[in-house]
């Protein structure tokens, strides 16, 4: 890590963030919105299957928001960049591609 410059992590990181919390807050707004279908015309099974997968990828997208709020914590911590399970140093390589990644390859 001691090469690795971490303003430009930080900065991914920061870029994903944003896109994450876009992501879910148009999700949201959908998915809370009252519904306006029209009875006659709407398939409510469908309708349900389409709330559900909503449901789904904002659970994903929580997730890996968590996961880049966690890594941008570490990041101010000066720990981040190490594997939470054997605490070996992270190839840049792999951080570069997985910024938020708390594993090393063997761990992942
Ligand atoms: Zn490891």
């Amino acid at each position: 890590m001691a090469t690795t410059d971490t303003s430009k992590l930080r900065a991914d990181l920061e870029t994903e963030r944003t896109d994450l919390s876009r992501q879910l807050s148009e999700l949201e707004k959908d998915g809370s919105a009252a519904p306006d279908f029209d009875e006659n015309f709407a398939d409510s099974g469908q309708v349900a299957a389409e709330q559900n997968e909503n449901l789904t990828l904002a659970a994903n997208f929580r997730d890996q928001l968590a996961e880049v709020e966690a890594a941008l914590r570490r990041l101010d911590a000066g720990t981040y960049g190490y594997c939470e399970v054997c605490a070996t140093a992270i190839t840049d390589v792999r951080l570069e591609a997985m910024p938020a990644t708390r594993f090393c390859i063997d761990h992942a």
